[in-house]
């Protein structure tokens, strides 16, 4: 099961596909990375791993962009995180908003990247370049996913240490399943790719494409990826998507169908 951002992006919603909601908040982890809160509609439904279709005015015109929700499924908020990309039409305006700016909010979420859509397996692996992080960061504050797998291995792959984000965060969220009795249990992998190796002898260095091939991935979570054990979702670059389905096809694993099977689910982020 995959999603395209071309698939995404070839149907613009019209306004009234849309409600218009408020900037809350803007937190700057660096100067382009955001986490960003909207108010939410009540009437608001998305399922834990969703994207939502946001919308923005852009000189006079209505510019509409993907984003997954960062949230969890209950919360009075919608919270996004975002990079902003350089010239990029939807971000550079985005990275100049402020509380109280409209935003405006798809009424309908997308998406496959749910855990639900998994049958079986022990070990849940949470794949992520960069902003890729984000369909992860509201599985995990849904309880249900704590019960569905007894292992959650979250492996973020940034260029540089200041883009780890949201560690206190994962972390709090281990602290609260221990609390709960919640049986699943967290591992944090970070990957730097352009950091001095040897500040951090402990951190896996590189592509999470090399640590898959090399192995050193599983050896640092201590688990085999295989199609018994393994589900996956990968989200992020799809450069880095496309070489993860083929080193996971070679290894026997397929992608998650309609029908039921399948041990993997990407998400192209452009
Ligand atoms: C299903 C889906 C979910 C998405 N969720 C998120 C999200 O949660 N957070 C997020 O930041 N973006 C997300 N994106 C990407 C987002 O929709 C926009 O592409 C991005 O914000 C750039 O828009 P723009 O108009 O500023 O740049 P554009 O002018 O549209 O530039 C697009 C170019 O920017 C680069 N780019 C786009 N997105 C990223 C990214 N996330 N990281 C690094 N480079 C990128 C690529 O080179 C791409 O070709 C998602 C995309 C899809 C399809």
């Amino acid at each position: 099961m995959q999603t395209r951002s071309k698939d995404v992006n070839a149907q613009i919603p019209a306004t009234e596909k849309a409600t218009q909601e408020t900037l809350v908040s803007m937190h700057r982890w660096t100067d382009k990375l955001l986490t960003f809160r909207t108010t939410r509609p009540a009437e608001y439904r998305f399922t834990a791993g969703q994207f939502a279709r946001l919308g923005l005015q852009v000189n006079g015109e209505m510019i509409w962009r993907a984003y997954s929700i960062t949230s969890a499924e209950a919360e009075n908020e919608l919270e996004y995180y975002a990079i902003v990309v350089p010239d990029g039409l939807f971000t550079t305006a985005l990275n100049v908003l402020k509380p109280g700016d409209p935003v405006w909010v798809e009424k309908l979420s997308y998406g496959f990247m749910t855990p639900d859509r998994f049958g079986g397996g022990d070990d849940f692996w949470m794949l992520a370049t960069g902003t890729g992080l984000g369909p992860y960061l509201s599985i995990l504050q849904q309880p249900e996913v704590w019960r569905q797998f007894r292992n959650l291995v979250l492996v973020h792959c940034v260029r540089h240490e200041d883009e780890l984000t949201y560690q206190d965060k994962f972390q709090a969220l281990r602290e609260e399943a221990a609390a709960q009795n919640l049986p699943g249990r967290l591992q944090l992998i970070p990957m730097t790719t352009r950091d001095d190796a040897a500040a951090h002898p402990e951190r896996l260095h590189g592509r999470i494409t090399s640590a898959l091939r090399d192995g050193s991935l599983e050896r640092k979570a201590g688990l085999d990826i295989n199609a018994e054990a393994s589900r996956l979702m990968v989200c992020g670059n799809p450069d880095m998507i496309t070489e993860v389905r083929e080193i996971l096809r070679e290894r026997g694993l397929g992608p998650c169908r309609r029908a039921g099977g399948g041990q993997f689910i990407t998400e192209d982020y452009w």
